[in-house]
């Protein structure tokens, strides 16, 4: 059997229901008309009897009219049900208009015949309209309202009779096949309205599915128009940006993004379909800066032409952060925060090979905790840990911003340290006193908790570049110079090269010595008298001297060298300026030293590199009340050209006092004749590895000719140094050099000495 859908029958139900009042009402009127009209020809019992059941039948129709208004119609799933309630109230309601034809038909009268028979047929017709929507209701109605009077015609057996029934029978016909074309309207009509509120329905569900994957996907979705504007974004997206919907929706992206690649990704999706930008995304309309990547894709709404398109952004943030501790959870400590052994020996890499290039020496320190053990065993691995990563603090406020500290494992920590000097000797000094200063540091009491701890280092040392060796054996030799260190009784440092730390030692040693000798009146001056080729005295170079009490005198070739390493160098300087200057004032009080007679002194590069050297020359003049005319400042070729630029202003404030500059060392160097020429010199200063050589090597003698000619054309004065013989001395006058310093005439003499030579200005 062909079923009737469910939604179809309950609009059905619906319309039946929906006009059911009216025609119940009026069925009750018509029954009550027609029972007056009978009143006259029919028993008064059966016609009340009648009109009672219709009335009662009538009235519970009702009452299901009225539940089904109430509840009926919400009861989407019973339908069926109700449907059938109203047949049931609607057939018994026309059995009993069709029992009035065996009831209360007026047989003996014609004209209540006719009355019965129009109140009958309208009522039948009347039942139509209002039950058209089901085709089994009005069927149905019609058979049990005309089927009853078609048999009490058929019972009459008269012609008339069967005429009449016929004509009944054939009204039945017409009206239940007009009726049943009715109700293929009305039901085509609701299919049509179903399939359009189904397919609203389907819309309205894709609609809300559709907005629920923009509102929560868990990417940022823009959607733009073909000027690039935007239309519309969901909540991801502003979060993103840290923007707001008023804010974005209506922005011009074209005429806005500032980062020109994202631009440039939006105008090729527009162009060509489909753009892409990955990077640091600064919003334009909030403050922040987002990693993201954007996807562009245009939408056509016909073939060619772009309507627009999409625009799906990600939060690359949280990627980016796990990358980014992946990262450092590769490469450093997650105790101490240090770089761990793998990144060390990659910049450790570096380190030695830029060392290599720039011809300087570095050195790698290799730190153990002594009896780190102690600690971890006794008081418990947390205090272990908190010791350890004070330890990497000190180390890490220790260290300069270009040196690398690390954590190789356990209580093993490492240190580079960089350009620390152009000889390994210099650097293994160096690093020497570093290491002291970081044993001191790192063995200072420290508190942990409520305890007070206290732990020595052990450190080994070792220099690079060495030979070609590689990161491994660097390591390896810094190691194993530790492990010597814990041998020798921990809290040691030591070297992995025996000579470099006897170097080192001894340079420590005399370094400290020196500080002492400063101090304790260990040093003094000599002078070597220069003179005019007759012996007359035309001045003199001051040299330090050190007589240690131990060691006997140490040349100053040794002392000033480590000087200068250790920082010493300004306050020797200063000593020697202010010896020499005391002596100038005393001379020349004296009246030994005449006005055109020079002492000079040496000054070493770091003291002129030092910005108080000028006020420093003219505190010293000052205080001494020495003439500047009579002191010389001597500066080595080396010094003049390492030190920098301000070096001409500084030396000429100074010459414009009196005090003449002289090039020590002449030749040595490779200065420029222009350089030279800008500087305020007053001498050159052939060196002694040139006079010396006069006699033995042509090359020397061309070096001689040409020095003595180059100070001419810049108009200075030549003074020969270590002039040892009289074929020297001749020769260097025949070239036109006439100031002369050496053992020929002299050896730098003690004070008492020199005043002597003074006194006869002249060296015999
Ligand atoms: P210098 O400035 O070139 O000093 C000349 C050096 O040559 C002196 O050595 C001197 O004794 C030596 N000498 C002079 N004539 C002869 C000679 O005929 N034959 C030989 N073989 N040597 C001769 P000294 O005193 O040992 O000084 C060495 C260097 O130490 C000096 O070289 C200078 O650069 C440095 N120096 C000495 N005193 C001072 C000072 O007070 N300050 C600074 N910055 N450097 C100083
Ligand atoms: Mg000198
Ligand atoms: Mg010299």
């Amino acid at each position: 059997m062909d079923r009737t859908p469910e939604n179809i029958v309950a609009e059905q139900t619906r319309l039946l229901f929906a006009s059911a009042l009216l025609p119940i009402v009026v069925s009750v009127l018509a029954a009550a008309l027609l029972v007056v009209t009978l009143w006259t020809g029919i028993d008064h019992r059966l016609l009340l009897g009648w009109f009672l059941a219709l009335a009662l039948v009538s009235a519970l129709r009702l009452r299901i009219v009225s539940q089904y208004s109430s509840q009926g119609r919400h009861d989407s799933g019973n339908q069926e049900y109700w449907h059938l309630r109203f047949l049931i109230g609607n057939y018994i309601s026309a059995l009993i208009w069709g029992s009035s034809s065996f009831i209360i038909f007026p047989e003996h009268s014609l004209s209540l015949q006719i009355v019965y028979f129009m109140v009958m047929v309208g009522m039948a017709a009347g039942g139509v309209s209002s039950l058209c929507p089901s085709f089994r209701a009005v069927a149905g109605f019609l058979t049990f309202i005309l089927f009853p009077i078609i048999l009490k015609l058929l019972l009459y057996m008269t012609l008339p009779a069967l005429l009449k029934a016929f004509l009944v029978f054939l009204f039945w016909y017409v009206t239940v096949s007009g009726s049943k074309k009715i109700n293929l309207n009305i039901r085509e009509n609701i299919e049509l309205r179903q399939q359009s509120i189904n397919r609203e329905k389907i819309l309205k569900i894709s609609e809300v599915r559709y907005r629920h994957i923009f509102s929560n996907a868990p990417l940022g979705i823009l959607q733009y128009d073909s000027d690039g504007r935007i239309l519309d974004c969901n909540e991801e997206l502003i979060r993103i940006l840290g923007s707001s919907r008023e804010r974005l929706i209506g922005m011009n992206m074209l005429a806005t993004l500032q980062n020109q690649d994202l631009l440039e990704a939006l105008r090729k999706s527009i162009s060509s379909g489909e753009g892409y930008f990955e990077g640091d995304y600064s919003s334009v309309t909030g403050n922040k800066t987002t990693p993201v990547r954007v996807f562009f894709k245009t939408i056509h709404h016909s073939e060619k032409a772009v309507s627009g398109g999409i625009c799906i952004v990600e939060d690359f943030t949280e990627k980016k952060e796990s990358e980014q501790l992946i990262k450092y959870h590769a490469s450093y400590d997650t105790l101490t925060g240090l770089p761990n052994r793998r990144l060390f020996l990659d910049y450790l890499g570096g380190e030695i090979s830029r060392a290599e290039r720039h011809d300087y020496f570095g050195a790698l320190l290799y730190l153990d905790i002594d009896n780190f053990k102690t600690i971890n065993d006794s008081l418990g691995h947390s205090v272990g840990d908190e010791y350890l990563i004070m330890v990497a603090s000190r180390l890490s406020e220790f260290i300069r911003k270009e040196d690398v500290a690390a954590r190789m494992g356990g209580d093993e920590f490492t240190v580079v340290f960089t350009e620390l000097g152009s000889s390994s000797q210099i650097a293994a000094s160096k690093v020497r006193n570093i290491a002291e200063e970081l044993n001191l540091c790192l063995s200072s009491p420290c508190k942990i908790g409520s305890r007070d701890l206290q732990s020595t280092v052990s450190i080994g040392i070792s220099l690079f570049p060495k030979d070609n060796r590689g990161v491994d054996d660097i390591l390896k030799q810094a190691d194993t110079a530790m492990y010597r260190a814990k041998a020798a009784g921990r809290n040691e440092i030591c070297f992995f090269l025996p000579s470099m730390q006897e170097a080192a030692d001894e340079k420590l040693h005399i370094s400290t010595e020196l500080r002492q000798a400063l101090k304790q009146d260990e040093l003094y001056l000599c002078f070597q008298p220069q003179t005019d080729i007759s012996g007359n005295l035309i001045g003199a170079e001051a040299l330090l001297r050190w007589y240690h009490p131990e060691k006997g005198m140490i040349p100053p070739d040794v002392f000033i060298a480590i000087a200068e390493e250790t920082g010493l160098m300004q306050d020797i300087g200063q000593w020697v300026l202010r010896a020499a200057c005391l002596r100038i004032r005393d001379w020349k009080d004296k009246r030994l030293l005449k006005n055109d007679q020079t002492i000079s002194v040496n000054i070493s590069g770091i003291e002129i590199a030092s910005p108080d050297f000028v006020s420093q020359v003219l505190r010293t003049l000052e205080k001494t009340g020495a003439s500047p005319h009579n002191l010389g400042i001597e500066l080595t070729e080396g010094s003049l050209i390492s030190t920098g630029k301000d070096i001409v202003g500084k030396m000429m404030k100074v010459q414009e006092l009196g005090v003449k500059f002289s090039v020590d060392d002449f030749g040595t160097g490779y200065s420029s004749l222009n350089y030279l020429r800008s500087l305020p010199l007053h001498t050159l200063k052939i060196d002694r590895s040139f006079v010396n050589d006069i006699n033995s090597s042509k090359d020397n003698v061309v070096l001689v000719d040409t020095i003595i000619m180059m100070a001419r054309n810049l108009g200075l004065d030549v003074i020969a140094e270590g002039v040892e013989t009289e074929q020297e001395l001749r020769y260097l006058n025949s070239k036109g050099c006439l100031v002369y310093q050496g053992f020929y005439f002299s050896k730098p003499v003690k004070e008492e000495l020199f005043v002597q030579i003074l006194e006869r200005g002249r060296i015999d």
